[in-house]
């Protein structure tokens, strides 16, 4: 019998066999790099010559994790082709076999979690624990949308009418195209790809050209898991160049994007025009920046406060969505928090994720560096720099120092603009209604936290802070499957709810059958 979902629990790196396990498996992935890979269409290894796709250590930007065939239009094509073919089949494949594989994939990630993770270390810049999570979260994905679709293949509730049996049931979409993007590397494209494919649909994942070894890993494990060739192919390639073609392509039936603002704008554009032959409205599931704030009120407990902005602000360098990037203080409490958060920041220990101390890696890329620091400039222009701000250049990697800006006025470039970064603007409120006003200033929704002992204004705050993902007194990152579904209101995307009991219907579509006996 199939068990009640229950989360992964995270690797305790305390215990010395797991940070042997650790150790070892870093180890193990680093005698790997260097070598090319190939696309994966419809079960075939293809190789597209010419210019890779070379995806580097960005703590050691010399070191070649992997080497990758750059899919053109012609790979694109085929792409699209064969998981339209695949499609046929799979569409009538039984949700619960369906669901198998999901749950086949997981016990394979479980087997081989510290490997999977030595790999986000490496290729992305997370620290241990950091990557622990992210393999946790796709594992978690798997065992959740599996449950899910058999929960959403039963037979669903109808009211009854005399002389007819009516039925309402769940359809899949077709082909999808998932984009996504670096920062979960492993937990975001899986939790896209597993859902699309367990609802019915197949699949081109197009990965984030930061992470393919990752990505590529991942279907290699899927084609492990016995997944029927064409169901889920894998097609790198510069979103700018084949990452347009796939978005307006006359077979995709919807995309499902995350990554920034500015690319989901674009492709839900790019979607919104029929191309010749299209039968249907693509649909698009896009999920998007942030600009995340704690507040803190004149109530609160100050300690818990700054342990939950300092976590929120600088976890995998600020890199997450949900990440706070702006602390909106009660003028009463403001210097005590600065204190306290500053406290903590300059504790953090910046350095190479080989290690098991470190607390913070560098940033994911050459071109997150240059643009996080062209913001800390901005930060000294706009505010009063308190504490980082500088670089570290251990191995000539991207490493940024914890960066904390205070007295930041609330519409400055760094109170509205997504840095990305380990960059957090400290904002002052004079009292707890402008502090909330401050929070709901930018045009972004998805993830807020507030700290506060008030009971009303924390009523007010369950009311009148807009993000999709609110948490009270407790930091603002750190969503689980099935216990905090994940997305965010106005230009955070479309609030799709990941890791929530609505998400599958985003790749379905409902038919109604009614029969008159
Ligand atoms: P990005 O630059 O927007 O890229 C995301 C993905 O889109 C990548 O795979 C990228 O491919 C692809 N892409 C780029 N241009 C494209 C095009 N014209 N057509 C199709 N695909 C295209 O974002 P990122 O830097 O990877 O990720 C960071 C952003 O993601 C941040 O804004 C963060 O807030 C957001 N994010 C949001 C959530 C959420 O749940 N709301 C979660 C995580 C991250 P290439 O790599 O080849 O360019």
């Amino acid at each position: 019998m199939l068990t009640e979902f229950r989360n992964e629990p995270f690797t305790d790196f305390t215990s010395k066999a797991n940070e042997d396990a650790m150790k070892a498996a870093l180890k193990k992935v680093k005698q790997e790099f260097g070598q090319s890979y190939p696309l994966l269409i419809g079960g075939r290894e293809i190789r597209t010559g010419g210019d890779e796709l070379v995806s580097t250590n960005p703590g050691n930007p010399k070191e070649i994790i992997g080497k990758f065939s750059k899919a053109t239009v012609k790979e694109a094509d085929l792409a699209l082709e064969k998981a339209s073919e695949a499609f046929e089949k799979w569409r009538n494949v039984p949700a619960n076999e369906r669901a198998r594989y999901l749950f086949k994939a997981a016990a394979i990630m479980r087997r081989r979690k510290f490997e999977l993770g030595a790999l986000i270390c490496y290729e992305i810049g997370k620290n241990w624990a950091e990557a622990d999570a992210d393999v946790a979260e796709a594992i978690d994905f798997c065992e959740f949308y599996g449950r899910e679709m058999i929960r959403l293949s039963q037979p669903q509730p109808l009211t009854p009418y005399a002389g007819e049996e009516n039925e309402l049931s769940y359809i899949p979409l077709g082909v999808g195209l998932v984009v996504p993007p670096w920062n979960f590397p492993l937990a975001i494209m899986v939790g896209m790809a597993t859902a699309a494919i367990v609802s019915g649909n197949v699949v081109v994942l197009k990965p984030s050209s930061e992470t393919p070894m990752i990505a590529f890993t991942f279907c290699k494990i899927m084609e492990e898991a016995g997944l029927p060739p064409g169901v889920l192919n894998f097609v790198p390639g510069p979103g700018s160049s084949v990452g347009d073609h796939l978005v307006t392509h006359s077979k995709t039936r919807f995309i499902a994007f995350t990554g920034s603002k500015e690319v989901g704008l674009r492709i839900n554009e790019l979607a919104a025009k029929p191309n010749n032959g299209q039968l249907w409205i693509k649909r698009v599931i896009a999920e998007m920046g942030g600009k995340d704030s704690i507040v803190v009120d004149s109530e609160a407990d100050l300690d818990s406060a700054a342990d939950g902005i300092v976590a929120s602000a600088f976890g995998f360098q600020g890199q997450k969505c949900s990440a706070c990037s702006r602390a909106i203080i009660h003028q009463d409490v403001y210097d005590e928090v600065l204190k306290r958060v500053l406290e903590r920041t300059k504790k953090l220990k910046v350095g190479s994720c080989e290690e098991k101390e470190t607390d913070m890696g560098p940033v994911a890329s050459k071109s997150a560096y240059e643009s996080i620091l062209e913001y800390i400039e901005v930060g000294k222009k706009e505010g009063r720099l308190v504490a980082g701000g500088a670089t570290n250049g251990h191995q000539g990697g991207f490493y940024i120092e914890p960066t904390v800006i205070a007295d930041i006025p609330p519409k400055a470039r760094l109170a509205q603009e997504e840095i990305f970064g380990p960059v957090l603007a400290f904002i002052k409120g004079k009292d707890w209604h402008d502090c909330l006003a401050i929070a709901n200033n930018t045009e972004f929704g998805l993830t807020g936290a507030v700290y506060s002992k008030n009971r009303e204004h924390i009523e007010e705050a369950r009311r009148d802070f807009h993000v999709g993902n609110l948490y009270l007194n407790r930091k603002c990152t750190g969503a689980l499957v099935g216990v905090h579904p994940f997305g965010g209101f106005n230009m955070s995307g479309t609030d799709s709810k990941t890791g929530g009991k609505d998400y599958l219907l985003l790749y379905m579509q409902g038919k109604a059958v009614s029969e008159r006996f």
